[in-house]
């Protein structure tokens, strides 16, 4: 990319402001977001990547469990929920049915359980202490990462507590960090629009930043490709970066993609490939202070998240096994992949794999596992 075209797109400023390390504006983020020309958004975004990591690019060996999805909450966008018990198709898992799912994947190296759940109405709060207990019991070194925001408001609505009383009680259960769901679109206007009762955008920051104070890490997310704006997005990614120069305890930004699937948003066009793409490059450029960018594989599909790699993302996440919300939402990607999948995904888009636990130490993968080969994607 040389100055000149730079020059004729408007961003030779924000390329010089990369290059002294100046921090970028709203204005700026709006800028990359309308700019015609998504290869030079992402070779900025790739400088940036790799000032951070070279090519090493991130995985770990995780199991993804959601226990039920039994929800009280109707988001437009969810076709994971069931408002009621009853429903067709609604399901909860007993806490042995969630326990066996560990316990069936004795023999794999996982580091990582991650757990989300819909906010189910007559749950007793135990159900989720007995489920971390239970998890650690099977696994004393697996790290728990369980529960967006959006369920610690509701725990503590529904059970009466403050959020930090919800969260020391799952810390004292087995709970080493949170993910970053529920975050959707942090502007007020979207989400009166598309997710009106569950926790508020402030709810949200304030539960992460109660969480880093206590000692958890965690993560954001921003749910795109709906009705949201440029701005919206500018918007989302500001407080996101406002949040981490106060406690620094994020460790990830993952993009998710809307998928319109079975969801009363089903009218809307999934978001391009190349929305995707900017969507994580603009969040790379942004998010100066936040080490790692997400391109979940589930959500963007695989040869996307392979594309991604070059424009703003370090990290693929995991192994994943089981997951629904996305399925359920016309996900067509596998339910899993191996390590040896993603390591050989990695390679084949020119990177270099990196395995990690859930607080990106660098972690030796078991060498029967990690052969580059195309191999079968199950475990
Ligand atoms: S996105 Fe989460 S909170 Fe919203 S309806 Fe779906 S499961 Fe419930």
């Amino acid at each position: 990319m040389n100055a000149a075209r730079l020059q004729a797109l408007g961003l030779d400023d924000v390329a010089a402001k990369l290059d002294a390390g100046v921090r970028l504006s709203f204005d700026d983020g709006v800028r990359l977001f309308a700019c015609p020309d998504l290869h030079a958004i992402g070779w900025l975004a790739n400088r940036e990547r790799e000032k951070r990591h070279g090519a090493k690019t991130y995985y770990n060996f995780n199991l993804r469990l959601e226990a039920t999805n039994v929800c009280t909450a109707s988001c437009l966008f969810c076709s994971f929920a069931r408002l009621r018990p009853g429903d067709p198709e609604a399901y909860t898992l007993s806490l042995d049915q969630v326990l066996d799912k560990l316990r069936q994947r004795a023999s794999q190296p996982l580091t990582e359980v991650h757990v989300v759940n819909g906010l189910h109405p007559d749950l007793p709060f135990s159900y989720y202490l007995d489920l971390l207990r239970g998890l650690k019991a099977i696994r004393p070194g697996i790290h728990l990462k369980c529960f967006t925001a959006v369920e610690i408001a509701f725990f503590a609505d529904t059970y009466g507590m403050s959020d930090e009383q919800v969260l020391r009680e799952l810390m004292a259960a087995g709970l080493d960090s949170l993910p970053g769901g529920g975050a959707e679109i942090f502007a007020e206007r979207v989400r009166r629009k598309i997710c009106h009762d569950k926790a508020d955008a402030d709810r949200y920051l304030s539960i992460h930043r109660t969480a880093h104070r206590l000692g958890l890490r965690t993560n954001v997310t921003m749910l795109y490709g709906h009705i949201e704006t440029n701005e919206e997005r500018v918007d989302h990614l500001l407080r996101t970066r406002a949040l981490q120069d106060e406690t620094g305890g994020l460790q990830a930004f993952i993009p998710l993609a809307f998928h319109p699937d079975h969801n009363q948003m089903r009218k809307l066009p999934a978001p391009s490939a190349s929305e995707t793409l900017r969507v994580h490059a603009v969040a790379r450029l942004m998010l100066d202070n936040v080490a790692h960018i997400k391109a979940f594989w589930i959500a963007t599909g695989v040869e996307v998240a392979q594309i991604a790699l070059w424009y703003g993302a370090d990290d693929l996440d995991g192994t994943v096994q089981e997951e629904k919300i996305y399925h359920m939402a016309g996900s067509r990607t596998p339910l899993t992949m191996t390590t040896a999948a993603i390591r050989g995904l990695i390679r084949a888009a020119g990177r270099e794999p990196v395995e990690r636990d859930t607080l990106y130490n660098v972690i030796e993968p078991a060498a029967a596992l990690v052969a580059d080969a195309a191999g079968p994607l199950i475990h």
